[in-house]
């Protein structure tokens, strides 16, 4: 199966318009390109979930805090269209930075709080590049459903949060992280990993294999977590750990006690290569040892 390519918002949304009064539903999966088996998984929920699939490819200007990670971001078209055929899309839209920004940017949406620490704290500006461009494709798509990763985890609370508090009228759908047989979760970025550092870079997922541990047996001291999961990073000399916290998977906040879900969340560097990754954990049943029963 092949989709079918708009790069023009007006062409797009005239289609989509013929589309709704046929009575089909809409589905949206927002992408960056460089198409891997993560967006797939997108791809896949919204095909199961809606009547016309859109993937937008758009690399988001606004939203990279650093030129240098712009400019090396890897694209091609060409393949994505490709893939976003064969997965069982019906739509890629691919508008260029003038058909999104034709004048600066003026409107910028700010989701408080959620944004700020973590990658917020790191990369300032980049979830209100985030919300913004993720508002303008809501409103170019109209859908009925929109699909982002849980891989991002940081970015999916945002968008979230933005729905809620703006009332926009679709819903917002998490799909879990797919990952390479030895835990790495996919990425665009992987790529640009040399053999030492794709060697290594798995032992992400296994700080937070430990840390997930050690919640479900009921650990609820989060510095306690923190510190046996960056002691597991801390084992290997190509990894910089940029952060690692225990958050309220809502707000992305640090919790000060384990009481309920929290989201354990990492950024290490490898060498020049930034990656992210999350696990969702819950404290097992409360430790009843010793207490008469
Ligand atoms: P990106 O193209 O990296 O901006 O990602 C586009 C969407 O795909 C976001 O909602 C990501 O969270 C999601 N995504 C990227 N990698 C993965 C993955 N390994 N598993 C699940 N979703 C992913």
């Amino acid at each position: 199966m092949s989709a079918q390519l708009f790069r023009n918002s007006g062409e797009l949304r005239e289609m989509l318009a013929r589309v709704r009064r046929m009575g089909a539903s809409v589905g949206l999966a927002p992408t960056m390109g460089a198409l891997h088996e993560g967006h797939g998984r997108l791809i896949d929920a919204a095909r199961r979930e809606t009547d016309c699939v859109v993937v937008s490819v758009f690399v988001n200007p606004i939203q990279f805090d650093r030129p240098e990670d712009l400019e090396r971001y890897p694209r091609n078209l060409d393949a994505d269209v490709r893939f976003s055929g064969d997965r069982g899309a019906d739509i890629v839209f691919a508008p260029t930075p003038d058909e999104m920004y034709p004048e600066p940017q003026r409107a910028f949406v700010d989701v408080e709080r959620v944004s700020e620490g973590l990658c917020g704290s790191f990369r300032p500006g980049h979830f209100r590049g985030v919300a913004t461009v993720v508002l303008k494709l809501l409103n170019i798509v109209q859908p009925d459903r929109a699909y982002f990763g849980e891989k991002d985890a940081q970015q999916l609370a945002v968008v979230q949060r933005m729905v809620r508090d703006l009332n926009l009228s679709v819903e917002i759908v998490p799909v879990a992280t797919a990952r390479e047989s030895d835990g790495l979760a996919l990425s665009s970025r992987n790529k640009h990993l040399g053999i030492e550092e794709r060697k290594v870079a798995p032992i992400l997922f296994q700080a937070l294999l430990v840390a997930q541990k050690l919640i479900a047996s009921g650990t609820a001291n989060p510095a306690e977590v923190q510190g046996a999961a960056l002691a597991v990073l801390e084992q290997q000399p190509l990894a910089r750990v940029e952060y690692l916290e225990i958050v309220d998977p809502g707000d992305m906040q640090p919790v000060e006690r384990i009481a309920g879900p929290v989201r354990v969340a990492a950024a290490v560097w490898l060498g020049s290569t930034r990656l992210i990754d999350n696990m969702l954990c819950e404290p097992g049943p409360p430790e009843t040892a010793g207490l008469i029963q």
